[in-house]
């Protein structure tokens, strides 16, 4: 059989999560429950200059919030903890020591003016095989200087030592096999005397090999740290558990040229971040999808389809779906262009397609801004809020779709009044009065039917009288079925609606 899968999302607490983040988590979420293994949240926060207080809570509220579940975490806990990285300094150490003692990494004392130096000196300067006898390390200082210059608290850093000249292969399961040589690399820096701290290369592969991962899935933009990550599982001797890399495509700008930024959200309007962010260093604000009025669910979707198609044309999906057809066959190795339009799309087929019952009760905080919202049964916002769904983006829109269920227009729409409001018309509208008087069951059809027949018999003009009716009753020539509306509204408050236009509209020449 083969292994368990685990999978690991590992952020870095250094601001809220961006969207590719949230697109990384996910990937790995719905590959976790396909295959029924585990999914790790680990927080990498080694590189102490970056950190931002309440990243991390806000990467726990944003998974949350968007149904990624998480097996093994900070708060979850797991065997394979502590899942915070500065909270594992001591295995850096060990794992430092073992390539130190291996001969498999240096210590290097060289001070940044004396690397700046060395960068005027020798044009494209790199430190590795090929420069690093010229610089200030252990190699050229010997073992005894070296010991006495750590021992006097002189700073220093531990660099890899690339071997030059060998070709480095990743496996990746999207772009297939990538090879470099290993001359182009440098004698990466694997940890820093100054903090006492790590760098991310080394934390991240020895955290994955020692919490099992099997499947590195992450953002393109690690491909270029993939080779040296393989040299590290090598010098290590892990090399038959190394895990499989997955490296997903770049989210692109709405139009497709280049990498999506925040400053694209800003310029084109929607958010690039899960949940709003206040950032506490400068207390700026930056919008997020939830307050923006997106149900978590589109999000999801929407995220899944960029980089990732099920293999036809299918598009709404059920988390269910996505999590039994996920596969890497269908990423895509290319960029994903962030279309926020469908997004919106998508987060109107979830309402229109969403238990009426459950979006009037999303709605129902949004009325008690506007009216008295105990005035109405739970039915009642039911029946308007399904009335008028197929015509919302967000939960917000519904207001403005059916506030006239919750109250009498208090002003009627100019243009409309000027080309529907004629001479004739309050003496038309009086007579319906009479005729709505004279229907017992006030119902959709039979209410129609009633009135279609007096308008015939009569030979009114339909399009006039049924538009001065609705805006008797909207405010305006829009909103749904009009008989639609005038069940809903009841008899009294129909008659009373279209009392009070007749008293109200003055015709447009008046
Ligand atoms: N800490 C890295 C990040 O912030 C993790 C990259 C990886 O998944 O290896 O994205």
């Amino acid at each position: 059989m083969d292994k368990e899968v685990r999978v690991r999302f590992a952020p870095s607490p250094t601001g809220p999560l961006h969207i590719g983040g949230v697109r990384t988590a996910l990937y790995n979420y719905l590959f976790a429950r396909q295959t029924g293994g585990k999914m790790i949240l680990r927080i990498e926060d080694t590189d102490s200059t970056r950190f931002v207080p309440g990243s991390e809570d806000y990467i726990n509220e944003a998974l949350a919030w968007l149904g990624i579940t998480i097996d093994e975490g900070v708060r979850e806990g797991g065997n394979y903890g502590p899942y915070k990285q500065s909270e594992r300094r001591s295995i850096y150490h060990e794992h430092v020591k073992i390539l130190l003692d291996a001969g498999k990494a240096y210590v290097a004392f060289d001070t940044p003016e004396e690397l700046e130096a060395k960068r005027k000196e020798i044009k494209n300067f790199q430190y590795d095989a090929s420069t690093r006898q010229l610089m200030r390390n252990s190699l050229t200082l010997g073992e005894e200087e070296t010991k006495r210059l750590i021992d006097a608290g002189e700073k220093y850093v531990v660099r890899f030592k690339i071997e030059p000249g060998t070709d480095v292969t990743v496996h990746d399961l999207i772009r297939g096999d990538v090879t470099i040589n290993s001359s182009v690399l440098d004698d990466k820096v694997l940890y820093k005397s100054a903090d006492d701290l790590p760098t991310y290369h080394l934390a991240n592969i020895v955290d994955d090999h020692l919490m099992a991962i099997t499947h590195v899935i992450r953002g393109e933009e690690w491909l270029p740290s993939a080779p040296l990550h393989v040299l590290l599982y090598k010098a290590f001797g892990w090399a038959d558990s190394m895990p499989q890399f997955v490296h997903l495509p770049l989210l692109l700008k709405p139009n497709g040229n280049g990498k999506l930024s925040k400053r694209d959200g800003d310029k084109l309007g929607f958010p690039v971040f899960p949940l709003e962010w206040h950032n506490p260093v400068d207390g700026s604000i930056s919008s997020g999808y939830r307050e923006a009025g997106y149900l978590p669910e589109a999000v999801v979707n929407f995220l899944a389809l960029l980089g990732w198609n099920p293999g036809d044309d299918r598009e709404v999906m059920t988390i269910d779906e996505m999590i039994r057809d996920f596969s890497f066959e269908h990423c895509s190795k290319s960029g994903a262009k962030f279309d926020f339009e469908k997004c919106k799309w998508f987060n109107h087929e979830y309402l229109i397609n969403m238990d009426d019952a459950k979006l009037a009760g999303l709605f129902m905080p949004i009325l008690a801004q506007h009216a008295d919202s105990a005035k109405f049964s739970h039915d009642y916002v039911t029946k308007a809020v399904s009335l008028v769904k197929s015509r919302i983006t967000f939960v917000k829109d519904l207001w403005d779709q059916a506030g006239f269920f919750f109250e009498a227009p208090t002003a009627y729409e100019e243009k409309d009044v000027r080309k529907r409001w004629k001479d004739d018309t309050p003496k038309v509208l009086t007579e319906l009065i009479g005729v709505l008087e004279g229907i017992a069951d006030f119902t959709s059809k039979p209410s129609e039917e009633t009135v279609m027949s007096w308008i015939e018999k009569n030979g009114y003009p339909l399009g006039n009288v049924m538009n001065a009716f609705r805006l008797t009753l909207v405010g305006a020539c829009r909103g749904p079925h009009i008989f639609d509306i005038t069940e809903l509204l009841g008899k009294e408050e129909t008659i009373a609606r279209i009392k009070e236009g007749i008293a109200k509209i003055k015709k447009a020449d008046a």
